[in-house]
């Protein structure tokens, strides 16, 4: 059996892995990728300080040593080659391509100077062929992450990372010397749901308070009201309540850059300085109700 597998991050990959470890047919697969580079986000997604994580693309690489594998990259299916050209060749056809689009937030002033998409700032610093262009402005002070997921995480420790430590990471060269000079001091996440819905890993948050030169710090009043567990917990919620309260019981820091944990806040509106960049962010206060 001919399979054509379009993608080839973890999805194509493990589609593969599948279809080639049969022993009642013997598999042929081709699998293509638009980018000259193989593994979708695990190498443009996932964090440059999270080498471990990445290291997944080893089990992808003894699936790519299969003798009846093959990788063709640079082939955009649409562009370069049609599915109607994929039928004529292959008995199937697997559509891993991922989930590229960034989702936009829909409120006023989005979009201008210095109002970036995580996508793009997320690609930029993992030197995806996409966004090796993107302007990525660091020379303000503070910088607010909207979302309350992991991908907020990553993109708020890049920024706050020390160059030494950056440089330990196979950040992306000219993301890496742009750091260097960055002048971000304090990064605000900010959540629309409260701590008891975040998103976020408890590994992933601990490590604000692991890091070189970060102060993490959370406002005891954005935990009012969360049923915060007397021992660690075992749940995602009730390991994240722990942190949180760790970091609101901090004494002020003395550390350079800051980072704040809100919740229950949502953008409605970005403010514009007169030069049409970004100067402030408009938040009203969510209410939840269960
Ligand atoms: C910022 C970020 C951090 C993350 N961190 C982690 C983490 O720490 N741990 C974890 O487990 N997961 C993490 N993830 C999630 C993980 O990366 C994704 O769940 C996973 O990569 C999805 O796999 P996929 O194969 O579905 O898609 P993708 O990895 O997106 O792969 C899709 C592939 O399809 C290709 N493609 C798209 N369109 C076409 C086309 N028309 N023709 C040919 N090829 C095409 C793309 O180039 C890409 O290579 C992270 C994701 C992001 C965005």
């Amino acid at each position: 059996m001919r399979v054509a597998i379009i993608g080839s991050g973890p999805a194509g990959f493990y589609a593969a892995e599948a279809l080639l470890r049969r022993t009642d047919t013997v598999v042929h697969v081709d699998m293509f990728d638009r980018l000259p580079t193989p593994y979708g986000l695990v190498r443009g997604g996932v964090a440059p300080d999270h080498q471990s994580i990445k290291a997944v693309a080893r089990v992808y690489e003894k699936t790519a040593a299969r003798p009846t594998f093959r990788f063709l990259g640079n082939v955009c299916l649409g562009r370069d080659v049609m599915v109607e050209d994929l039928r004529r060749h292959y008995h199937q056809i697997v559509y891993a391509v991922g989930s590229e689009a960034d989702r936009r937030l829909g409120i006023p002033g989005e979009g201008m100077s210095r109002c970036t998409p995580a996508t793009v700032f997320i690609g930029w610093y993992n030197g995806h062929p996409d966004y090796r262009q993107a302007k990525i402005d660091l020379s303000v002070s503070r910088v607010a992450v909207v979302g309350n997921g992991n991908a907020a995480i990553d993109a708020a420790r890049m920024l706050l990372r020390t160059p030494a430590e950056l440089e330990k990471t196979d950040i992306a060269a000219h993301a890496l010397e742009a750091l260097r000079n960055s002048r971000v001091r304090e990064v605000y996440i900010l959540g629309r749901r409260g701590p008891e819905q975040a998103s976020f890993t408890p590994p992933e948050l601990k490590e604000f308070g692991e890091m070189e030169d970060v102060d993490p710090i959370v406002a005891p009043e954005e935990l009012a009201g969360c049923a915060i567990p007397e021992a660690e917990g075992n749940s995602q919620q009730e390991k994240n309540l722990k942190i949180l309260q760790a970091f609101a019981a901090r004494q002020p820091g003395t550390k350079t850059k800051k980072l704040h944990l809100r919740f229950l806040v949502s953008p409605t509106e970005v403010i514009a300085d007169a030069d049409g960049n970004v100067a402030g962010l408009v938040l009203e206060k969510n209410r939840l109700e269960v």
